[in-house]
């Protein structure tokens, strides 16, 4: 009898940031499709989902990926999170976003997300020394070199893994901190990119247990003059990426203006250690969209504004943001919101 070993993934209800918990299903038989996978449940109790005396909630499949890790055909599989009744949990963002991707897709959203991380090895970021701190940021960024860049065997080992179970990966680099890295996935429609960067988030964190060295999406984890971990939200639609879509690209940034303050309240915790218009950001105080411009909230790439069509960079989603919130919010805010002067 054919089996295949299914590692459920789900994201929790811990506050104010979420992780990431799985666990291993048998399956029996084929998985062609993802009803092939059943349903199953979990003690929601242990997960901030729910209280103890009424502890069970359910997982259902919505992807799946092959598993790079176990090989054969072992599978990866991204569920939603609902109530025993059947009702959407309140942890779910993905079931907000799987209305409005619905509702949206004539708009033709695609989106590229830059996830930049931090390697610690137990207290401290990868790399850095025992006691103080090692040479100030200016090597590090793109960085060659056994004295610059620390992790890259970790790194590669992603990479191949992510490209393996078919994760849209548009490249990686080293940071600007020492220990610090990025990766991309997209462009992708809005689920697809949400759910294939959780699913490397996984993988990332599954990879560093062989070398036991974790990875934190913190938005500042060292503290003072070092770079902070962001993820920049690259976004498009159908018309931005047409001839004239640069004004459709500019009434975005207007739009997106209009509405700062509930994109930084949705864009993750402890942002505000991040954007303080330094380190290449915009304080999180102002709004400001420019071609170019790195210290902008929203940039327009260079060939964007060279072609007269493209897409925009959303500079101020932080590195522990929930894709699934982000992607809703620009959905909502560009799509779905007349441009009214504030
Ligand atoms: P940066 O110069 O800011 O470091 P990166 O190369 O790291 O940019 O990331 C750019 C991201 O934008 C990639 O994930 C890429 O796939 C994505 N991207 C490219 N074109 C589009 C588009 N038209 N719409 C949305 N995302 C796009
Ligand atoms: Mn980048
Ligand atoms: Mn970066
Ligand atoms: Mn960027």
């Amino acid at each position: 009898m054919n089996h295949c070993k299914a590692e459920y993934i789900w994201i929790d209800g811990n506050m104010p940031t979420a992780k990431l918990r799985s666990k291993t299903k048998i399956i029996e038989g084929e998985v062609n499709s993802v009803s092939d996978l059943p349903e199953w449940g979990f003690d929601g109790s242990s997960t901030q989902q729910a209280e103890g005396h009424f502890s069970d909630c359910l997982l259902r499949p919505v992807s799946f990926l092959p598993d790079p890790l176990r090989g054969g055909n072992d599978i990866l599989v991204m569920c939603e999170v609902f109530n025993a009744d059947g009702t959407v949990h309140k942890s779910n963002n993905r079931a907000k976003l799987r209305e409005l991707a619905e509702m949206y897709k004539d708009e033709d959203c695609w989106f590229g997300i830059e996830q930049e991380y931090t390697f610690f090895d137990g207290i401290k970021p990868l790399g850095w020394p025992d006691n103080g701190f090692p040479a100030p940021q200016g090597g590090y960024y793109c960085g060659v070199g056994s004295d610059e860049v620390f992790g890259r065997d970790i790194v590669e080992d992603h990479m191949e893994a992510c490209l393996m179970a078919g994760i849209r990966l548009s490249g990686i680099n080293a940071e600007v901190m020492p220990g610090q890295w990025e990766f991309q996935v997209g462009p992708l429609g809005p689920l697809e990119v949400s759910d294939q960067l959780w699913i490397a988030r996984w993988l990332l964190y599954r990879i560093g247990e062989d070398y036991e060295v974790s990875a934190t999406l913190d938005p500042k984890p060292v503290k003072g003059d070092w770079n902070g971990a962001g993820a920049h939200t690259n976004f498009s639609t159908k018309s931005m990426r047409e001839e004239g879509g640069i004004k459709v690209i500019e009434a975005a940034c207007e739009k997106l203006k209009n509405k700062h303050k509930d994109h930084i309240d949705a864009y993750g915790a402890d942002n505000e250690q991040r954007l303080t218009g330094l380190h290449e950001t915009c304080s999180i105080e102002e709004f400001r969209y420019g071609v170019s411009d790195r210290g902008a909230s929203i940039r327009i790439p260079m060939q964007t504004s060279n072609d007269g069509y493209g897409y925009l960079e959303d500079r101020r989603p932080s590195a522990n943001m929930d894709p699934y919130i982000v992607c809703t919010m620009l959905i909502e805010t560009v799509c779905a919101q007349e441009l009214v002067d504030a």
